[in-house]
């Protein structure tokens, strides 16, 4: 049969299914009616979506063509069948007489006898298989490169309906109806990944003061006296036993011990005990006249204070009640802690080397408890509501994450996957431990200069651990954003010098101050901006502020004394502003000398390829710097006009793509012409299948995050990058929206190591 799928044909099936997906009709009605014009429009006999219901199983969710009463009853595992396969591949099939094909199941409830000729795609969300779209016809056809394209465009829109909020309501009830609350599975916000398995501990704070006052100050005097003292002699004792290590974790412990042993705050609360009340209740009162003060801020720093004061007074509570330490208590060694809100502090109450996860109500990312999770590995998923309620202590619980889903009393299959991802995890440090004593070299003989990204404190073990070549871009700004204060010039020196240490003699990259858009300090009041990620950021800020460059220069100087400086900044427009930005840093340098100070054997001075107008200049840049990096995110978020940080568009552009692609061997082939040091420090040096396409495009040296770096290293170890390079130039000239899946098909049929 000739082929009917043209582009515009593409259109007016998507501008039909648009107007159907916005009917006001059952998500399961829409889709079956989706599946009617599919088969009308391309000309088929069939059509049928399959959905992910859980990490194994696909489910027949709504067809055309098919036994009515198949709906929900066909499964298929994932891997299982040609549908199964497509699903496990996350790649397209086309058969023209599929009975014949090695892989093909017969499911008798389909009722797909009549059907010989079988296309399908695979809907495609975060890189991975969600659901997979079919169309069947009788007859023996060889379906085109063209009706691919078509049903693939369509998979795309089906991807978003499916991944919707109102899918995953309708999964629930179906999984209800059925009985199935072992598969219940919930998202939430992931604020630190891994996986973790065990029993539930339900964190309960806040204890109701029942007795206001007291006839007896003086006895409620010493009782609050004695139990302020015993919480911070166990404060003390319980941080100083605790291998934390050093970093903006250790400043947050620091910062909650010093409210802890305010004499302000003990007093405050020694006069409401002398005004008559008990010392509970003088606890609660000092903390609400705090919250009466603070709770309208919208300053973020201020807030997470109003966390730390709120886990002080509780931590007080339980020592005037006599029950401290009871949190800590539970038989399991493996436990997921859930609370409604966490402290810092009430981490520690548990014993670390025991806790498998933590599930936090509320919770956002520059939560101090988070941050400490983090350093010490704990996955942290926050933002589910109810489940504080809804778990029992002792339950069952599985935490991803990676992906940011919770699994209540998971089923015996979901406990083995976690059990082998655990297990495959331990084996993986295990396999990047090994590699240590190996360089990035490719398969045919390539060497890559291969650095690590440092900002938060923990991330420095990562220069000894993984072997790096050195740290490609240090995020200067993360040290200014966790602290109470702007850092002086001495304090900025101390990390910049702490680092240069750990470094010893590999390279170090220092960036200067990216604050704004996201990344906002505590002590400036907030610019409400209608722009902020184009707005006065960055470079922006520090060349108008320019005491705080020239602050910060000196102290990359003197911290670098000695040694190599290289310095690099970000979101640089043109020509004038690097320069600026430089004569900013050299009129330092001439002052170091002129005071006699020891200054660096040499300075490098380079910017951050992020803004595409100096892609339009590189030339001219190129002339005048010493080096360039790629900060893949903000020139991603600026190519396509795409917010970096909004969910909604995460899966829309892909830097995959021979737009982007493009731009970026225009960059790697103008720094190599001018013998200028070139390297991506942006998140797709951390990605081993975008890594791959930057070898391929002629990047020699990635800047990968400390956490993804035995990962990118492997793809290079398993790489030719002769081959790899030939293979991109055939992709720069596809018009596909991705070039991902081909991509990883690639890596898999020449045996790259992809994890
Ligand atoms: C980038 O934009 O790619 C980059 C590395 O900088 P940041 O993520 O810190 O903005
Ligand atoms: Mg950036």
């Amino acid at each position: 049969m000739e082929s009917r799928a043209t582009a515009n044909q593409a259109y007016v099936i998507l501008k039909h299914l648009r107007q159907i997906a916005e009917e006001q009709t059952d998500i399961s009605v829409r889709l079956n009616n989706i599946m009617s014009i599919i088969a009308q429009e391309m000309g088929v006999d069939a059509a049928s979506c399959f959905i992910n219901i859980d990490d194994n199983y696909l489910e027949l969710f709504a067809a055309h063509g098919f036994a009515p009463n198949a709906m929900h009853k066909v499964s298929l595992r994932i891997g299982e069948g040609l549908i199964g396969g497509i699903a496990k591949d996350c790649r397209p099939c086309a058969v023209s007489d599929y009975k014949q094909h090695p892989r093909y199941i017969h499911k008798a409830d389909l009722g797909e006898d009549a059907y010989k000729s079988f296309l399908g795609v695979p809907l495609i969300r975060r890189n991975k298989a969600i659901g997979v779209l079919v169309i069947e016809s009788k007859d023996t056809r060889e379906y085109t490169p063209h009706e691919q394209e078509t049903l693939e465009t369509i998979a795309m829109f089906l991807a978003d309906m499916v991944s919707s909020d109102e899918m995953s309501e309708y999964k629930k009830t179906l999984i209800k109806e059925r009985g199935l609350v072992t598969r219940e599975r919930i998202k939430g916000l992931s604020l630190s990944k891994g996986y973790g398995l065990g029993n539930a501990v339900i964190h309960r704070r806040r204890h109701a003061v029942t007795k206001i006052f007291t006839e007896d100050k003086d006895k409620e005097l010493e009782r609050l006296t004695l139990a302020h003292q015993k919480m911070n002699e166990d404060l003390d004792a319980k941080f100083n036993s605790t291998k934390l290590g050093i970093g903006e974790h250790m400043d947050i412990l620091d910062a909650y011990l010093m409210f802890a042993r305010d004499k302000g705050w003990f007093k405050k609360i020694a006069d409401n005990v002398m005004s008559g009340m008990t010392a509970e209740a003088a606890v609660e009162r000092s903390y609400e006249d705090m919250w009466n003060r603070l709770s309208a801020t919208t300053d973020p720093y201020l807030k997470e204070r109003l966390h730390d004061l709120r886990d002080v007074a509780d931590r007080l509570q339980s020592y005037l009640s006599g029950d401290f330490g009871e949190s800590g208590k539970s038989n399991s060694d493996n436990i997921i802690i859930i609370a409604q809100t966490m402290g810092p502090a009430e981490l520690m109450d548990y014993d670390y080397t025991k806790i498998r996860g933590l599930i936090i109500e509320d919770g956002t990312p520059t939560m101090h408890v988070a941050i400490v999770a983090k350093a010490l590995n704990i996955p942290v998923i926050a933002k589910i509501k109810g489940l504080f309620d809804e778990v029992k202590s002792g339950e069952e619980v599985a935490i991803d994450g990676t992906e940011g889903y919770v699994y209540l009393q998971p089923s015996k299959a979901i406990k083995q996957k976690f059990q082998a991802k655990i297990e495959e995890d331990k084996r993986l440090q295990a396999r990047f431990i090994e590699l240590r004593r190996h360089t990035s070299q490719s398969l045919d003989g390539v060497r890559i200069g291969h650095y690590i990204n440092v900002g938060l404190g923990f991330d420095l073990d990562y220069i000894e651990s993984t072997n790096c070549d050195g740290v490609g871009l240090y995020r200067t700004e993360i040290p200014f954003m966790a602290s109470n204060v702007m850092p002086d010039v001495e304090h900025q020196i101390s990390y910049y010098k702490e680092l240069m240490d750990k470094a010893g003699k590999r390279k170090v990259i220092f960036r200067s101050l990216d604050v704004g858009s996201d990344k906002l300090l505590p002590y400036w009041a907030g610019l409400t901006e209608e722009n902020p990620a184009i707005g006065w950021r960055s470079i922006r800020i520090t060349l108008d502020r320019r005491a705080i460059l020239r602050k910060q220069m000196r102290a990359f100087l003197e911290a670098a004394a000695g040694k190599e400086l290289n310095v690099m900044f970000p979101m640089i427009s043109d020509l004038e502003e690097f320069a600026e930005a430089k004569e900013t840093l050299m009129l330092e340098l001439e002052k170091e000398k002129r005071s006699n100070r020891p200054i660096p054997v040499k300075v490098n001075v380079g910017l951050m390829i992020e803004v595409p107008s100096v892609v339009f200049q590189l030339d001219e840049i190129l002339e005048k710097a010493d080096f360039i990096s790629v900060g893949t995110n903000d020139l991603a978020q600026f190519v396509f006009a795409c917010d970096r940080g909004n969910p909604r568009l995460t899966e829309r552009y892909d830097v995959l793509s021979a737009p982007f692609l493009r731009l970026m061997k225009e960059i790697a082939d103008k720094a190599a012409k001018h013998k200028v040091y070139c390297s991506v420090c942006g998140e797709m040096a951390s990605n081993p299948i975008e890594a791959l396409a930057l070898l391929g495009l002629g990047f020699r040296n990635l800047s990968s995050s400390g956490s993804s770096y035995g990962k990118v290293k492997c793809m290079i170890r398993s790489t030719n990058i002769e081959e790899v390079s030939d293979y991109m130039q055939i992709l720069l000239n596809s018009t596909k929206k991705t070039l991902r899946p081909q991509l990883i098909a690639y890596a898999y049929d020449h045996g790259i190591e992809i994890y």
